[in-house]
């Protein structure tokens, strides 16, 4: 780069600064911008469009355009060039702007007189701020060398526009950060909260996008990036680390080592630009590249790329994941992604949870449901559009996010909670009392754990056990394999907690999509059918018997109850049952006390099962229904891809006629039969699983109360009738049938 360009640069950016310091309203600062840059390009026109909305932009100020056009003049995005250009994040540079595929001519600006057009995107790391343009009459390209220098003012413009220097009256030039904003995710936990937004990774501010002294930035840039280096070097020779995570560190690596992005951070910094905002402008720029990239992989390069940048942002600016500032109350925990032991150490205190990416069998989705925290998943640009403290609500149920919400919004959705929460006290008053419908049938009702802070719910809730108690968190949230004597603490402080009342154990379901930070990883292209849950258990017997001895000791004598996930044939539970026998007789051998009583019981999540030997079902002392696994194999629809879960219904007649099977084969031997997937606590489906004869539901705490109402409001045996009757009649789902009836009933 001639040195002339670069210190013209730098004299621009350092003009721009004073024009920015000198007091004024927005709108004066930004006519003197447009004055100041088109007078330096040599050009007739500069104008600065911001956007009034997401969806249109609006031109705020111009040097060279008709001036009654200001705040008039308004595009969508996409729309003609402007458009273009803040729609892709990209430059456009012609020589013959009319000519333009895309262009679009706005007779109010008095533009057909200029050919040549460049517009650079105003942007800050994923946020479309606007556009800044030139023009000129003479048909001519700009150089490589101006559109650098634009776009190195333009990034300055986009510190600044963050920074509320050109806040004014007009909707282009509303403060940032201000509006209120809808944002449509997916469900990851049902709930509704009300709260104040708290970044598990906050923005860092750039206040000095403009140096003086390119030798001391260019310094700082090194050191920085030397230390950056150095950090991830640090983070690669960890030896906990699998497979994935170790790709994304060695990606990592490669950019910190890559000359190309420390050369072009050097020469924005030669232009003018501080360090941080040098970092910054790269950051943009490979986002807007990136982003025109099809490719998955290479987009999950590209939050490689934002990752590192921000680290290098932070040790920058010293702004630490710590700021210093206080959580609020109600804090929401909002980030891009996080991880399970990360978020069982915020607990509780959390209101709710919404991830920009995250899925519904993210580690952190289930620690948020252990929780019973509201989670929204796939909040699209939520990070960049939340600011800490922003009032934020959380709809779980429907997966929408409102940030800033109108008063009437947070009106209608604070009398959402209060009814959701005056629904609850009048479960509260049914606690202790059984879930017995008309026709004298009576339910057990059971809930569903994985932490020792979710016993409390076990008399909160009214719950007569728990049905299922998953026990992979505690081994999720650890960097290394847990001991048996800290799991055996843990099983004894649950049962301790359950006073007695029933806790099915279920063995680690590990595999599939919960992959152990310190075990190797498998590559298997179809991990829900892979090498998981018992099948791990049966081929590495190590950590099973390990789990099998802890839970043994736990029980110092009380009664123990054991579940296998995923068994699929007979022998499969054989060698699982054995192994209990072999670890009740091996303690019995040390002198331990072993339990009183010991229920030995399988999880029914493959079809297969349903059509085991009749000597499975004489064998286990209980079957449960993981009826998550077990539609998605059923119905051949992935749990976890948002496109086709909720495609089948529970109600569907396939599904009910399958259940059928299953309980006349337990009915056949005596086995006693629950359900303990996601649906057994929705009302309508644990209804018409009672109706066909199920009589343990095991479900989130929350649940039992709507469940124990609408069992306790109906007759069984009529419910029974009318699935029939649909049935027979041809229907594909008894739903539209049993809702029918149901509204027909008395409360
Ligand atoms: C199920 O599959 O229904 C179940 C309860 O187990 P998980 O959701 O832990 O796979
Ligand atoms: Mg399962």
């Amino acid at each position: 780069m001639p040195e002339r360009t670069e210190s013209e640069s730098r004299k621009l950016l350092r003009r721009l600064r004073d024009t920015l310091a000198t007091t004024g309203g927005g709108q004066d600062r930004l006519d003197r911008i447009t004055h100041l840059i088109a007078d330096s390009m040599g050009t007739e026109v500069c104008s600065i469009y911001l956007f009034r909305d997401p969806e249109t932009l609006e031109l705020c100020a111009t040097e060279g355009l008709r001036p009654e056009s200001v705040h008039q003049t308004r595009m969508k995005l996409g729309e003609g060039l402007v458009g273009r250009v803040a729609r892709t994040g990209l430059p456009v540079n012609t020589a013959n702007a009319p000519q333009e595929k895309g262009f679009r001519y706005m007779p109010e600006t008095g533009e057909e007189i200029y050919s040549s057009f460049l517009g650079v995107p105003i942007q800050r790391v994923g946020e479309k701020l606007g556009v800044l343009v030139v023009q000129s009459r003479t048909a001519r390209e700009f150089s490589e060398d101006e559109i650098y220098a634009l776009e190195v003012v333009a990034m300055v413009l986009a510190e600044m526009t963050e920074l509320g220097v050109f806040n004014g009256d007009a909707d282009g030039m509303r403060a940032l950060h201000k509006q209120p904003v809808m944002i449509r995710g997916g469900t990851g936990q049902e709930g509704a909260a009300e709260g104040r937004v708290w970044l598990h990774e906050p923005r860092v501010v750039v206040t000095n996008p403009v140096a003086d002294d390119p030798l001391t930035e260019i310094d700082r840039i090194r050191e920085a990036v030397g230390k950056l280096r150095v950090s991830v070097d640090d983070l690669l020779s960890a030896e906990s680390l699998d497979k994935d995570q170790k790709a994304v560190l060695e990606a990592y690596r490669m950019f910190a080592n890559s000359r190309g992005w420390l050369r072009r951070m050097e020469e924005d910094i030669q232009r003018g630009l501080s360090a941080e905002a040098a970092v910054e402008k790269e950051q943009s720029a490979a986002r807007a590249r990136l982003e025109q990239v099809p490719d998955a992989y290479l987009r999950e390069r590209l939050h490689d790329l934002d990752d590192l940048s921000n680290r290098l942002l932070r040790i920058l600016t010293g702004q630490g994941s710590d700021t210093g500032a206080a959580m609020p109350e109600n804090p929401v925990l909002v980030a891009r992604n996080i991880g399970p032991a990360e978020l069982l150490e915020y607990g509780r205190k959390l209101k709710g949870v919404v991830l920009e990416e995250g899925s519904v069998g993210s580690h952190a989705a289930i620690v948020a449901r252990a929780l019973a925290i509201p989670l929204v998943i796939h909040a699209d640009r939520i990070t960049t559009e939340a600011l800490n403290g922003d009032q934020i609500l959380v709809d779980g149920d429907q997966g929408i996010v409102h940030l800033r919400p109108e008063e009437t919004v947070a009106r209608a959705f604070r009398d959402k909670i209060a009814m959701q929460a005056a629904a609850q006290q009048r479960y509260a008053s049914l606690r202790g009392l059984p879930a017995q419908s008309k026709c004298g049938t009576v339910t057990t009702l059971m809930m569903n754990a994985g932490l020792m802070a979710d016993l409390p719910s076990l008399d909160g809730s009214g719950a007569e056990g728990v049905g299922l108690f998953r026990t992979e968190l505690q081994f999720l949230v650890r960097n290394k394999m847990p001991q048996r004597a800290e799991l055996a603490a843990l099983y004894a402080r649950v049962m301790d907690a359950a006073h007695g009342k029933r806790v099915a154990f279920r063995t680690l379901d590990i595999g599939s999509d919960k992959v152990l930070p310190y075990m190797k990883p498998q590559d298997e292209p179809n991990p829900a059918m892979g090498w998981r849950a018992i099948r791990v258990g049966l081929d590495k017997p190590g950590v099973l018997r390990m789990q099998l001895q802890a839970l043994i000791r736990a029980a110092k004598g009380r009664p123990l109850t054991v579940m296998f996930p995923f068994i699929t044939e007979l022998s499969e539970f054989q060698t699982a049952r054995a192994m209990v026998m072999g670890e009740l007789h091996r303690e019995k051998s040390l002198g331990h006390p072993v339990p009183a009583r010991v229920e030995i019981g399988a999880m029914l999540e493959t079809p297969s099962l349903a059509y085991a030997p009749r000597t499975f079902f004489e064998l286990t002392d209980f079957v449960s229904i993981g009826g998550n696994d077990l539609k998605q194999f059923f119905f051949a629809a992935d749990r976890e891809n948002e496109r086709v879960r909720r495609r089948y219904d529970t109600l569907n007649v396939s599904f009910l006629r399958f259940l059928s099977q299953i309980i006349a084969r337990c009915a056949e031997t005596g086995t006693p039969l629950s359900f303990c997937g996601e649906d057994a606590g929705r009302p309508v489906e644990a209804l018409a699983f009672a109706a066909l004869g199920l009589r343990g539901l095991s479900m989130r705490p929350a649940s039992i109360g709507p469940v124990k109402a609408l069992l306790r409001r109906v007759d069984l045996t009529e419910a029974r009738a009318v699935i029939d009757a649909a049935m027979e009649g041809g229907a594909e789902t008894v739903r539209p049938a049993l809702m029918d009836w149901l509204a027909a009933q008395p409360e």
